[in-house]
């Protein structure tokens, strides 16, 4: 598989009053051609802000300080602005949290997915239209002639997600970013908004980037998996990896919180305790260290680096140095020998 988009090094920083905070200090991360791949963390861990640096949106007083990002092998952080409103929508198209904050809510859904076809594909009022319904009927909105003339206001937030995801593909982009797509919806609307998602891509062959917190919502969707923490990737693997052999002690803190089909309603979910390090000053070792039982002294002074597990499975993690104890890993727990 050829890859689409290559991430290398990159470095995000936001240039507070009260300092730099090191948001993103230096990932890698690739996203093959039709490929999906899950970026997973908890808030603040750097995967929204990962997507915007691809989108080249991230907000003021943020600044991609250093790296490159490669998409179709041409490096986007040196594309001029113009050259990027030509790249986004059109070949990379993102997908918020909340619809709301990306339609408009003084225009009908008819004008703001008419216009981006007019303008991308060229095509006059009455075809776009005709691709227009055509979008919403591929997104499973009833109705859609009528829909069309409707305002944001009038759908609910499943249905105003899927028109997210209509204008997201009505370029047929090549990648599509998926941030936190789902968190603002219920479970069944959730299940269904996946569901679709992952037709869709399969129908367009379109690779997907999908930004969450939620590791439990990645499996179904993904085939890799990106576990972020502290602005720094602590592991990366397949899904299979990640579910059934994770080597970094905070994906094993993630797998605990899920919850499980066959949990017994006495059974609670394992929160991670503690908070992630401030960003401001990140430690000059592992970030993990105060949050993890495991730690050794070698974790608070050096930061590890990626481990090489397997083939396509790294974590960064002194656990897996030879010199470290033995531990093993199952879903009841981890031993150290
Ligand atoms: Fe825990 Fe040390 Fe591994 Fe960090 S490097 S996750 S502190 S064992």
């Amino acid at each position: 598989m050829d890859k689409l988009l290559e991430i290398k090094d990159l470095h995000t920083s936001f240039f507070t009053h009260v300092g730099e905070v090191k948001a993103v200090r230096g990932i890698n991360i690739d996203v093959h051609q039709g490929e999906a791949v899950g970026i997973v963390g908890e808030s603040g861990c750097g995967k929204s802000v990962t997507s915007l640096s691809v989108m080249r949106l991230v907000p003021s007083p943020g600044k991609i300080i250093k790296g490159q990002i490669y998409f179709k092998g041409e490096d986007l952080l040196q594309k001029s602005e113009k050259e990027m409103q030509k790249i986004r929508g059109n070949k990379i198209a993102m997908i918020f949290q909340d619809p709301m904050t990306s339609l408009n809510p003084v225009y009908t859904i008819g004008d703001q997915l008419i216009e981006p076809l007019r303008l991308h594909k060229n095509l006059d009022k009455k075809a776009a239209r005709r691709e227009a319904v055509e979008l919403l009927r591929e997104v499973r909105i009833p109705d859609p002639e009528k829909r069309l003339n409707q305002y944001p206001h009038e759908f609910s937030g499943g249905m105003r997600q899927r028109v997210m995801i209509a204008m997201a593909l009505s370029c047929q982009p090549e990648l599509i970013i998926a941030d936190e797509p789902t968190t603002a919806l219920d479970v069944t609307i959730q299940a269904q908004i996946l569901e679709l998602m992952k037709e869709l891509r399969e129908k367009f062959n379109s690779s997907i980037m999908l930004i969450t917190h939620d590791l439990g919502i990645v499996a179904d969707l993904c085939s890799r998996i990106v576990v972020m923490y502290a602005g720094i990737i602590v592991e990366e693997g397949s899904v299979r990896d990640i579910f059934y052999n994770p080597k970094h002690p905070y994906t094993w803190g993630l797998l605990k919180s899920i919850p499980k089909v066959n949990m017994t309603s006495r059974q609670r979910l394992i929160p991670i305790d503690g908070q992630p390090p401030d960003l401001l000053k990140p430690p000059a070792g592992c970030p993990f260290v105060p949050r993890c039982r495991y730690a050794m002294r070698i974790c608070q002074e050096q930061c590890p680096g990626l481990y090489s597990v397997s083939d396509d499975h790294n974590a960064a993690c002194w656990l897996l140095d030879s010199r470290a104890p033995s531990v093993t890993w199952d879903r009841e727990g981890v031993s150290l020998k």
